[in-house]
């Protein structure tokens, strides 16, 4: 199989689904696509073509990372990717992080405005150490977020000042760099050694603009994402493919880039 992978999607458990969906759809005002179930994000996979597809929860409350890591456990499979999650107010979110890599995830998801942090603030250092150290993925909500008050909190300069003090995390960023944050990320961050995924972005902005910060991006370092069921995977591969990046690009962005990172072979 040669598919497609996502590199950003979200699902919850039955159990909690509907629940989970309405809470998040009165909070961002945004409809969901689908309705929060594995079984549906894997039937959207299968038609449009979407081998693997990264699924990122994020603990909104120290709490929560048990049952999160429990469940990543259960749903993690050729095709689906957990990435767990820890709390940045959780006292033990370095032993967390241990526990996560030795249960052998490839890596966590943060969300600033979701855990209440700044992305610069000194009490996430020992967190982007540990990852490093365990070379863990970290996918990072960047920009605005649609939900919350514009006030910034993961925007390129606190990014590049991320980067800079700790080169060996293997950061991700989201939503084509930072979400509406565009013009910033064109100017500081497009070019630089830093891998961004395109979820949640082409809807937002114009054709012209995705698609200079992507040519002027380092071509193995952009990754295919959705976001779903925020977006629908069938529309954010239309609004890619629109963007005619050309072949080579295009099977880098949708495949090849995320491979390599979670160290897959092709086959
Ligand atoms: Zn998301």
């Amino acid at each position: 199989m040669s598919g497609i992978i996502d590199f950003h999607a979200h699902a919850f458990p039955d159990s909690l689904a509907g629940q989970a969906i309405s809470a998040l759809e009165k909070e961002g005002g945004i409809p969901a696509r689908l309705d929060g179930r594995l079984s549906s994000l894997l039937d959207s996979m299968d038609s449009c073509g979407i081998e693997k597809s990264v699924v990122c929860s994020i603990a909104t409350r120290p709490t929560h990372f048990k049952s999160i890591l429990e469940w990543s456990g259960k749903i993690r499979s050729g095709r689906i990717i957990p990435l767990p999650s820890v709390h940045p107010a959780d006292p033990d979110a370095v032993g967390k992080i241990g526990i996560i890599k030795r249960e052998g995830f490839s890596g966590i998801k943060m969300h600033p405005y979701y855990q209440d942090f700044k992305m610069d603030e000194a009490r996430m250092f020992p967190i982007y150490e540990k990852a490093s150290s365990e070379n863990l993925l970290l996918v990072m909500h960047t920009g605005f977020d649609f939900a919350f008050e514009r006030v910034r909190k993961a925007d390129p300069e606190r990014i590049l000042k991320i980067t800079s003090l700790f080169p060996s995390l293997r950061l991700i960023l989201t939503h084509l760099g930072a979400w509406e944050d565009w013009e910033m990320v064109e100017e500081l961050v497009a070019g630089k050694r830093i891998y961004m995924e395109i979820s949640f972005s082409l809807e937002f902005m114009e054709k012209r603009k995705a698609a200079a910060i992507l040519l002027k991006h380092p071509e193995d370092l952009v990754l295919f994402g959705t976001d779903s069921p925020w977006t629908s995977q069938e529309n954010t591969l239309r609004l890619f493919r629109e963007l005619a990046l050309g072949d080579r690009l295009e099977k880098m962005v949708l495949r090849e880039n995320a491979l390599s990172l979670l160290g897959l072979a092709d086959g």
